[in-house]
């Protein structure tokens, strides 16, 4: 599942084919990904100028001149493609149609972006772009990991009286935007923290040093993903998945990377998710 810096990346790539250029025609191939579609989507982006493209949590915001914007989710296992750009910044040829391209948009500069999603848990939405915050799917998610609502005296003051693991309090969409399994672990390893530990027990010393490691997890792989668009142009210009090395994800089992400790990476699973962790390193 795309997590955070997946989708940011995927932002940055859809820039160059969207930003400023007008979407000539829709391909919508079905009535519906995880939610129907709205009402006339096709009809409704047709002709409307990108103003720009912007990312809440992992949603990417597409405004349109129209006033309204486009909400995109990627769900488990949406991908976006980006083709036929004339100034070569992107796959140049059209790939041939696949199975489960289920949205294309046609833009005016020659671009092509095509959504994929073979397990259709992926959304799409269009909102009143003045009144973004209040759509559903937006409202109640919390402060934007990389921005300034974002800070230590926050996440102390959201956690004191948390019962929870840290893992799952980190995971709540309503406490953090947009953080998932894979980048939690990898925090709270940095961190030195377990993820078995109940979040009101940690002192605040401890949870307010949280903030900067995510925000360092977080920009590392944005910034790792940013340098992988270009292979990406010009493999198949697929946007968003690339090779990230993990401290401590998916390593059950394997060697602790700290310096001198040598345990075995374990794994738990929490609220139905594994957790890797080093039970010497993390307390
Ligand atoms: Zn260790």
């Amino acid at each position: 599942m795309p997590e955070l810096p997946e989708v940011e990346t995927v932002r940055q790539g859809l820039l160059g084919a969207m930003d400023g250029a007008t979407i000539t025609k829709a391909e919508v191939n079905r009535p519906d990904l995880r939610w129907p579609f709205p009402e006339n989507m096709a009809q409704r982006i047709t002709g409307q100028k990108v103003l720009g493209l912007s990312r809440r949590s992992k949603y990417i915001l597409v405004s349109l001149a129209s006033g309204e914007t486009l909400i995109i989710h990627l769900g488990m296992s949406g991908r976006m493609t980006v083709s036929g750009d004339p100034l070569g910044q992107f796959h140049h040829e059209h790939p041939a149609p696949q199975k489960h391209d289920h949205v294309v948009f046609h833009m005016d500069n020659g671009a092509q972006v095509t959504f994929n999603d073979p397990r259709r848990f992926g959304a799409m939405d269009l909102a009143t772009s003045d009144d973004i915050e209040n759509h559903w799917l937006i409202s109640k998610i919390g402060p934007e990991p990389l921005g300034n609502e974002f800070n230590a005296p926050y996440l102390v003051e959201r956690l004191k009286t948390r019962a929870m693991p840290i893992k799952t309090a980190l995971l709540d969409q309503q406490i953090v935007a947009g953080l998932g399994n894979i980048y939690v672990c990898e925090v709270l390893f940095r961190a030195g923290v377990s993820p078995q530990r109940k979040a009101k027990d940690i002192s605040a010393k401890k949870i307010g040093a949280l903030v900067p490691i995510i925000r360092d997890v977080l920009s590392e792989a944005i910034v790792s993903g940013g340098s992988s668009l270009k292979d990406y142009r010009q493999a198949d210009g697929e946007l968003g998945y690339f090779q990230h090395r993990f401290k401590v994800y998916d390593r059950e089992g394997e060697t602790c990377l700290n310096d001198g400790c040598g345990t075995e990476i374990s794994r738990i699973v929490q609220s139905g998710r594994s957790s890797f962790f080093c039970k010497k390193c993390q307390r």
